[in-house]
């Protein structure tokens, strides 16, 4: 097998990285870091829409939705490159909804959606999360009453990230009470400017905001249906598997850093990366941040033969958001107390990074699934383990 980029993805990752270096400002990657790396917010829309027009936002999608036909392995780099330099490279509609959309929704549907995705004018926000289902999913209870023309949606989500800047919300919901509880779940599109909708803050330990979104008899066209009615459940966990798929872009900037500031720091004398401890901490580390990129490779690997990874986004999602913990803690052994301050200290180090990603590094296990979840997937559908 080949690991090397090919002379022309390697063209294109130097574009990349030219574009990202002339283009992105201090405050945009602020934003994106205020946000969850989420896309959405104004400074982001401006940089990733001129991104979106060189075919970069999906790069893997059909010409005719706004893609390049590219690989899985273009896609993954050019999303990395935007971590690394603190772009937003979360995206909702693009690599979650988008995806699904592809695979399960009718043809006018995509004809619809696809090219806004495609271009960067829309963000979605995932609707899943309620009080009641976190983990289990297949527990939600806001109801989608079938009103012929429209749905009628009443309920509450929790934990909704970025419908405060998100232009619809990718809504799971209940359209059959009666059916099991897989069975009468369906997936809709709905507008988060609609009558009936409430948001309401929810401030994470990481300062990004997510949220309680409240809908009271809101009305969807049925026409934002996606795929069938009821088989929503299916196109959840496609999406979810999607969204499992996690870059290291960012935290592995953070290390390279982190090993810059060991090279450069004096203590006793001599530098800190001539201490034995530290460079095998710093060795160990990189053998983790390598290993990641090999399970990304694989996921990229399934999904240009055509299928969905399941228990392989688990394995790589477990092991990217811990592999982001070890980078962390790294960086707290390296910088010391200075680690422990934020970018506002004038004696702060690296900008507040570690401090901030320490806590960043929590809620990344949490949501998409926490990693108990993810390791409960790999054990049943990956080993065959009983439920
Ligand atoms: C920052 C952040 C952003 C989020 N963004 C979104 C979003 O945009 N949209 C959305 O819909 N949701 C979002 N979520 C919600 C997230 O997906 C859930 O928090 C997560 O799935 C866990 O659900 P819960 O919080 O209800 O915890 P619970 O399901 O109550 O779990 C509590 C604890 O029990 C453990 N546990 C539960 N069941 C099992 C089991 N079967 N085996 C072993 N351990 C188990 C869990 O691992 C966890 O440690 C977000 C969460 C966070 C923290």
């Amino acid at each position: 097998m080949n690991f090397e980029f090919t002379a022309e993805e390697l063209e294109i990752k130097k574009e990349v990285v030219d574009f990202i270096k002339k283009e992105s400002t201090p405050e945009i990657v602020k934003e994106s870091e205020s946000h969850g790396d989420i896309y959405g917010a104004p400074e982001g829309r401006k940089i990733i829409q001129k991104m979106a027009a060189r075919g970069w936002l999906t790069p893997t999608w059909p010409k005719k939705y706004g893609g390049m036909e590219a690989s899985e392995t273009i896609g993954y780099m050019i999303r990395e490159e935007m971590g690394y330099y603190g772009l937003p490279f979360g995206f909702i509609a693009a690599h979650m909804a988008g995806p699904t959309i592809l695979r399960f929704a009718s043809d006018e549907m995509k004809e619809k959606w696809l090219p806004r995705i495609s271009s960067g004018e829309l963000e979605f926000a995932l609707g899943y999360t309620e009080p009641q289902a976190g983990s289990d999913l297949s527990a939600l209870m806001m109801e989608a009453k079938d009103m012929g023309d429209h749905f009628l949606v009443n309920g509450t989500k929790l934990f909704n990230t970025s419908c405060h800047i998100a232009d619809y919300h990718w809504l799971a919901a209940r359209t059959d009470f009666d059916a099991p509880r897989h069975k009468g779940v369906s997936m809709m599109i709905v507008d988060l400017k609609s009558p009936g909708i409430t948001i309401n803050p929810m401030i994470t330990m990481a300062d990004w905001q997510t949220n309680e979104v409240s809908y009271v008899n809101v009305k969807v066209p049925k026409e934002n249906l996606v795929g069938d009615k009821n088989k929503g459940f299916y196109y959840l966990m496609a999406a979810l598997d999607f969204e499992r798929m996690f870059p290291l872009g960012r935290y592995r900037k953070l290390f390279d850093d982190i090993v810059d500031y060991a090279k450069e720091t004096i203590s006793g004398g001599k530098p800190l990366a001539k201490d034995p401890v530290i460079r095998q901490e710093i060795a160990q580390v990189a053998i983790e941040m390598e290993a990641t990129t090999l399970l990304y490779y694989q996921l990229a690997h399934i999904l240009d033969k055509g299928d969905i990874p399941n228990y392989q986004s688990s394995m790589e999602k477990t092991f990217a958001t811990e592999t982001a913990q070890r980078i962390t803690n790294l960086g707290m052994d390296i910088l010391g107390s200075y680690s422990q301050l934020k970018d506002n200290s004038k004696h702060a180090k690296l900008q507040g990074r570690v401090e901030h990603s320490y806590r960043t590094s929590v809620v990344e296990t949490i949501y998409a699934g926490t990693s108990e979840i993810q390791r409960n997937i790999i054990a049943t559908k990956g080993l065959g383990l009983p439920r």
